[in-house]
This record gives C-alpha cells, sequence and structure tokens, in this order.
C-alpha cells in the first residue's frame, strides 16, 4: 500500500497548491489591479484601454494594453514559481498537470467573469470559498472604484474596497432564488 500512500499524498499536495494558486494570485493581482486605478498615470497608459470596455463579455477578459498583460499574465505564471519553491522543499514540486489545469482555469475564469451573466452552472462557485460569480468583475467595470480581486471578493472584503452597491446586489440575488 506504499504506492497508495505516496498517489494520496500528492493528491493532497496538488490539492492544496492549486488552492494556494488561487489565493496568492488573487493577492498579487487585487495588489497590482488597485495601484492600477489609484495611480492616474498607469490608469491612463496601462489599464484604461481595459476598461474602455464598460458592459464586458467573455473575450474581453483578454482585452488590454501589452503592458498589462505582462504584469496580470505575470502574476498568474510567477505563483505557482512562488509556490513550488516552497512545497519542492517538502518534497512536493509542482507537477505540470497542476500547472496545466491552473493555465486553464485561469484563462476561463478570465472569460466567466467578464461573461456578463449567471450561467447556471459556475464550476468554480462550488470548489472556491469567497467567490461570487461574474457580478464580481461586472461591478468593477460598472462603478471602475472597487472590487479589484481576480477570482474572489476576499481581498477587497480584508481591504475594506468592495464596490458600492456590490452588497446589495448580492442581496438581492440570493432573494430573489
Ligand atoms: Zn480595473
Ligand atoms: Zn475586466
Amino acid at each position: 500500500m506504499i504506492w497508495d500512500d505516496a498517489v494520496s499524498w500528492v493528491t493532497l499536495a496538488s490539492l492544496l497548491q492549486f488552492t494556494a494558486f488561487v489565493y496568492i494570485e488573487d493577492f498579487l493581482y487585487y495588489q497590482i489591479h488597485k495601484v492600477f486605478h489609484v495611480n492616474k498615470t498607469l490608469f491612463s497608459f496601462v489599464h484604461g484601454l481595459h476598461h474602455s470596455i464598460k458592459r464586458p463579455v467573455a473575450l474581453a477578459g483578454h482585452y488590454m494594453s501589452a503592458s498589462e498583460f505582462f504584469m496580470i499574465g505575470g502574476t498568474v505564471v510567477i505563483t505557482p514559481f512562488l509556490i513550488g519553491a516552497v512545497t519542492t522543499m517538502f518534497g512536493y514540486p509542482v507537477h505540470y498537470f497542476v500547472l496545466f489545469i491552473w493555465i486553464v482555469f485561469r484563462n476561463w475564469e478570465a472569460a466567466e467573469e467578464h461573461a456578463g451573466f449567471e450561467a447556471p452552472f459556475l464550476i468554480a462557485k462550488y470548489f472556491i470559498p469567497g467567490y461570487d460569480g461574474p457580478s464580481f468583475h461586472y461591478f468593477h467595470h460598472l462603478k471602475v472604484i472597487g472590487n479589484y480581486g481576480a477570482v474572489t471578493a476576499v481581498h477587497d472584503r480584508i481591504g475594506n474596497t468592495v464596490s458600492r452597491g456590490y452588497d446589495e446586489h448580492l442581496q438581492r440575488m440570493s432573494t430573489s432564488k
């Protein structure tokens, strides 16, 4: 049963790595994204192009300036390296498959959060605590202030940067179900 134990430890490590990817990348994205909005020069020259879309559609997730792409894309790529550097010290390097799932998930999520509607079946809602669905980032485009997180609202809640009216919107959504 040594083989089985090894497999289950690798599976557990992979799940923990993926979870760490989500929240660490969310944190890095939140910080960079907030700076884009606070600094007017960065907003004009780097992030403004993305916000030229007021009512996003799925493809808008990748509509951005080249400089923003390298910075935002950088957080998606750097995060597995950071986490991998730590977990490798404990004998669990990041497996290619975990990296592949992460890149697919992050691209899918970018499209989903810009889709502009709440699809009846949002996979991420079931396994990522703090993920509210597309309305979170839709509010960011609508208000331009607040809701800076990449995937979840966790860091906006900690940093008190949730967009005005967003919680009321969530309330309405839950009562209308
Ligand atoms: Zn923005
Ligand atoms: Zn956006």
